[in-house]
């Protein structure tokens, strides 16, 4: 048997690492962000009968430009949109399905990106801590990363980020609003100025964005004149369909034409076509548990705070939480009480995704017990 490092491995790979979150079957998972709620039954019902309906024809290949469910994905989108803007006193500049683009999960939406516009001999900067994938798809794709550095809180001013932007003259600039794993929001101002500051591609990773505050803008709203921005989202999240595998992205028309550069033919399936088109026909019945899970990670960041550790801020489905003298050990008290939660190898910090209100209580009790007084 012969091991990776005897293989003719590309130079640029060796010794790196994959993408490593445990997979435990554990009571109570609040380890990868994930909605812990199950889909409500008569969704699930509806989905299961547009795919079945889809089946008889699975002896022939699936849409190619998936038109129904970038028509799905954009009616979704301007329905957010119409409300943020109105709340903001923007103008509003509805999507419509040329500004949609859709793969399996937002990771493979990242990856078309870093395909068609990194690349050997490119570099894309980020602001570590941040979504552990976004260097690994950059190694993946033989782009290199360029790791920026945040300001205090791990906030990013639109002065850092534009400092940032000329010192390294990145091909591409990826931001993750709010932030995984800290929380953080980032505001409209820092990626208005990011964008201005270069003649590429901005990224904006909104994976999290339904769990921000209600009716406020994202960077939804900064797409209209400016072709070269591209925000990213899933319905992994919110939507409870992570295992479905549906991330899309809005931009420009002119993002799809390069993207379709590099897609593999036919790489939605027609099932999952169906299954994300029936779900976003369910769309408000699909984010009924968004306002439960904002409730229970508000209650969570009170909670450790009263118990001594240092929540920050978040608009996310998670809580990032300092003041862990030894993570490691809380991360295997933890799972001795079959509870897995994550340790990102931040000195002191843990990352915990917010659950039912039963795992929440689960945990929080769990984190009472051992918690040294
Ligand atoms: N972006 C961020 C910031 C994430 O945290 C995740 C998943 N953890 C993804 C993208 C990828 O999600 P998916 O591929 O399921 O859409």
């Amino acid at each position: 048997m012969s091991s990776l490092a005897d293989l003719p491995i590309r130079d640029d790979l060796r010794g790196l690492k994959p993408y490593g979150a445990p997979e435990l079957k554990v009571r109570v998972a609040l380890n990868v962000n994930e909605n812990t709620h199950p889909i409500p039954e008569d969704v699930a019902r509806s989905i299961i009968e547009s795919v079945a309906l889809e089946l008889r024809t699975v002896n022939r290949y699936p849409d190619r430009e998936f038109l129904k469910l970038r028509d799905s994905l954009a009616a979704y989108l301007n329905a957010a949109l119409v409300e943020e803007s109105a709340a903001a006193g923007l103008p509003v500049a509805e999507l419509t399905r040329d500004n949609i683009w859709a793969a399996n999960g937002s990771n493979e939406i990242l990856q078309q990106i870093l395909q068609a516009f990194g690349g050997p001999g490119r570099s894309v900067l980020g602001f570590p801590p941040t979504y552990s994938m976004h260097p690994i798809i950059a190694a993946g794709t033989g782009t290199e990363w360029i790791p920026g550095v945040r300001d205090e809180n791990f906030e990013i001013s639109p002065q850092t980020a534009v400092d940032w932007v000329q010192r390294t003259n990145p091909d591409l600039v990826f931001f993750c609003a709010p932030n995984n794993p800290t929380g953080t929001p980032l505001s409209l101002e820092t990626i208005a100025a990011a964008y201005d500051a270069t003649d590429k591609i901005v990224v904006v990773d909104e994976a999290y964005a339904e769990f921000g505050p209600s009716g406020e803008p994202t960077a939804l709203s900064l797409l209209e004149g400016r072709p070269r921005l591209i925000v990213s989202r899933t319905m992994s999240k919110a939507f409870a369909f992570a295992g479905a595998r549906l991330g899309y992205l809005a931009a420009d028309p002119a993002i799809s034409d390069a993207l379709r550069l590099v897609r593999l033919p036919y790489h939605l399936s027609a099932l999952t076509q169906a299954a994300a088109t029936a779900a976003l026909a369910h769309a408000p019945e699909m984010l009924a548990m968004v306002d439960d899970i904002k409730g229970q990670r508000d209650r969570m960041a009170r909670r450790l705070a009263e118990l001594g550790y240092s929540p920050y801020e978040s608009t996310s489905n998670f809580i990032l939480f300092g003041g862990v003298p030894d993570p490691h050990r809380m991360f295997e008290q933890l799972l001795e009480r079959e509870i897995i939660i994550r340790d990102l190898g931040i000195p002191n910090h843990l990352r915990v995704s917010a659950g039912t209100e039963s795992e929440t209580t689960a945990f929080l009790e769990a984190m009472d017990e051992i918690t040294p007084r």
